[in-house]
């Protein structure tokens, strides 16, 4: 027997139960021959997990030589130093706002750089690519006690806002491009839904960049709005790379709420529709010789990976724990099969059709 939703919330203490994270479910009272299964099944997948880790700093490299980007998604340094120790290539994904977040208080410009800073150097010259603030949706930050919004999914959230507040995203632009001056960092800019957006931002940025004689820095733009797909060629012109967010991305296509728990299971970003955007976005960017990353959750399972990369994705940033894993996995498969993989899916109709592939 398993349970799903608030139903578990009536399961007693101390009720046996097997906990099956592959799917979701959680099993109650499970006969001795199922508790030996799962304990089975448990060992296995540690010494898969053991046996990747071991492999971690090799190469991505596919069994006909392509070479698979393996970075991490990152908030804080301590993460940085892991994401290293974990086989990580670099970052494609620091999310800034976690500094607004845990810290309580606005940090100023000094401490921002002193963090971008210190979290490039844990790279040992690998990248860090640094998003600028995604404040609005589901990261509400409550000591800027912004105004409440009836729709904050699709109000003043990630560039909107730091257009409307210069005096948080000015000090941020300035903290980047201070430690662009002794590191390797790279920034991208969230929630881009138009081309005044990136015009916009590339004005501003720029005036800060001169201001302080930094060097100039790879720019790129999250893609995760449907708009920002449709209008990928425009876009690529400007910018250096595009990073594909598959959480909103997959929320603004199928008009599912990310973070609903009755349409967690429908909002799959796997479904044919979202994989569509990602090869429209893929196929726009190469047109323009701009290249591709995805940081979202996609990018951090097997399955998401493989399709993502057999569509032209270069760089898959991921979370920290998953970076062995995906690494190993593409040692055992070749881009061909990849490619046709990812051709299959796209004539898919279903979420569920694309994963029994
Ligand atoms: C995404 O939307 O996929 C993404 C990586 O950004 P976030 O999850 O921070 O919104
Ligand atoms: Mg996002």
């Amino acid at each position: 027997m398993w349970r799903r939703g608030e139903k578990v919330l009536e399961i007693e203490s101390g009720t046996n139960c097997i906990l099956d994270g592959f799917n979701g479910k959680l099993y109650l009272n499970p006969l001795v021959e199922e508790i030996a299964s799962a304990e089975e099944l448990h060992e296995e997948v540690e010494r898969q997990l053991n046996a990747d880790f071991a492999d971690r700093l090799s190469p991505a490299d596919t069994t006909d030589g392509h070479n698979v980007e393996v970075f991490a998604n990152v908030n804080r340094v301590a993460d940085a130093v892991k994401a290293i120790e974990y086989g990580a290539e670099g970052v494609g994904l620091m999310r800034t706002e976690f500094l607004f977040l845990e810290s309580g208080k606005t940090p100023t410009e000094d401490e921002q750089y002193e963090v971008y800073r210190d979290m490039a150097k844990a790279l040992n010259g690998a990248p860090l690519t640094i998003r600028t603030l995604d404040i609005g949706g589901d990261k509400q930050v409550p000591h800027l006690d912004l105004p409440k919004e009836d729709n904050s999914f699709l109000g003043i959230r990630g560039i909107r806002l730091c257009f409307a507040r210069p005096d948080l995203f000015l000090p941020q632009l300035r903290a980047v491009y201070r430690a662009a001056k002794e590191v390797n960092v790279r920034i991208m800019f969230p929630m881009i839904s138009t081309v005044e957006d990136v015009e916009q931002v590339l004005e501003i940025t720029e005036k800060v960049r001169a201001e302080l004689n930094a060097p100039k820095i790879e720019i790129g733009i999250m893609v995760e709005v449907p708009s920002a797909v449709l209008l990928a060629e425009h876009l690529a012109k400007l910018v250096d790379f595009f990073s594909i967010g598959t959480n909103d991305l997959t929320q603004y296509t199928l008009a599912m709420d990310r973070v609903h728990p009755q349409l967690a299971k429908q909002a799959d970003a796997l479904n044919p529709a979202v994989l569509r955007m990602v090869d429209l976005t893929v196929k726009a960017a190469t047109k323009e010789g701009k290249w591709v990353a995805v940081c979202g959750g996609a990018a951090s399972d097997t399955k998401g990976a493989s399709i993502l990369v057999g569509l032209g994705v270069k760089e898959l940033s991921v979370t920290v724990p998953t970076i062995p894993t995906i690494k190993a996995h593409f040692r055992k498969t070749s881009l061909t099969d990849l490619q046709a993989l990812a051709q299959k899916a796209l004539a898919c109709r279903t979420a569920a059709e694309v994963r029994a592939l």
